[in-house]
């Protein structure tokens, strides 16, 4: 059922019992589909949500061109079990308006600090001013008993957690892993702006991530090692720019020298011709994000 207000969904709200809750950009893959799909299994309704969120992009990034293709994405939830769309516009959403141009910004604005400013915070340091707003919107007219997130976006993970945990959301927060193409590349809404060479080229982030990965498994522990690991794959690769691979603590993201007993997340960037990719790998994380 298509919600499309926040009346219509506190409306529906109390008809829903324990919901389940998986926000999204819309475009959706099977990335997507399969928190949409987990979900199902642990709750007894599911909705989500499809909100191109301004508030995370910046001047000159693709909030124009982000793809947007609502009826398709209805079909995949319809068919992934999801009982609910929560479709809000911008102007519901901003009441107090949103432009691009945070100096020029009106209104209530979430900050996460002390998680935002590393890894992705480094190359869109507005962005996750952006996500702790718009999901705390989201949880305050969905009020969600548990809440969906892919490990895909690991630093948004933490993020919300800690969103969470200062601003004493009753809500449970799940991380799903990440799904992949085939080939190894990570399933997102932007893989479609990659062209044939891009897409090839941007095997290489997974490529680095993974031998990192055989590294540690063969008991590999420091930094310079499990790094170069990563970064040689990507250097490797001329038809790519690699913007930052961070091996942080997968609670605080602090840099590590080593990976001791709570793991590491391992993490990268890369710019190819046509878009920027982002991944990551846990290494010995015991219970995951
Ligand atoms: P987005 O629409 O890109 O904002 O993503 C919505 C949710 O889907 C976020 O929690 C993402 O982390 C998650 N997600 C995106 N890509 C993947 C993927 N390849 N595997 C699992 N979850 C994903």
């Amino acid at each position: 059922k298509r919600l499309t207000s926040i009346p219509a969904f506190r409306a529906e709200r109390p008809k829903m019992g324990h919901l389940g809750f998986v926000p999204t950009m819309g475009n959706l893959h099977a990335g997507h589909v399969s928190l949409v799909e987990r979900a199902k299994r642990e709750c007894e309704t599911v909705a989500a949500s499809i909100f191109i969120n301004p508030a995370q992009f910046a001047r000159g990034e693709d909030l124009d061109k982000y793809p947007r293709t609502v009826e398709e994405d209805i079909e995949k939830l319809k068919r992934a079990g999801c009982d609910y769309v929560f479709m809000p516009s911008v102007a519901e959403m901003y009441p107090s308006g949103i432009t691009l141009d945070i100096p020029d910004q009106q209104g209530t604005f979430i900050e996460v600090r002390g998680k935002s400013h590393q890894m992705e915070g480094i190359i869109r340091p507005h962005f996750f001013r952006g996500v702790a707003t718009i999901v705390a919107k989201l949880f305050n007219v969905t009020t969600p008993n548990v809440a969906y997130f892919g490990q895909k976006d690991a630093q948004q993970c933490v993020v919300v957690r800690n969103l969470v945990h200062d601003l004493l959301y009753d809500i449970k927060i799940v991380v799903g892993e990440t799904v992949r193409e085939p080939d190894g590349l990570a399933m997102s809404s932007r893989n479609g702006y990659l062209s044939p060479s891009d897409r090839e080229a941007g095997l290489c982030l997974y490529r680095g991530l993974s031998a990192a990965q055989r590294l540690f498994a063969q008991g590999v522990r420091d930094r310079a090692r499990l790094h170069a690991a990563a970064t040689d794959a990507i250097n490797a690769e001329p038809r790519v720019k690699l913007q930052y691979v961070s091996l942080a603590h997968p609670r605080t993201l602090e840099e590590l020298d080593t990976v001791g007993p709570d793991g590491a997340i391992l993490a990268g960037a890369i710019q190819t011709s046509s878009t920027r990719l982002i991944d990551n790998v846990l290494l010995g994380v015991p219970d995951g994000l």
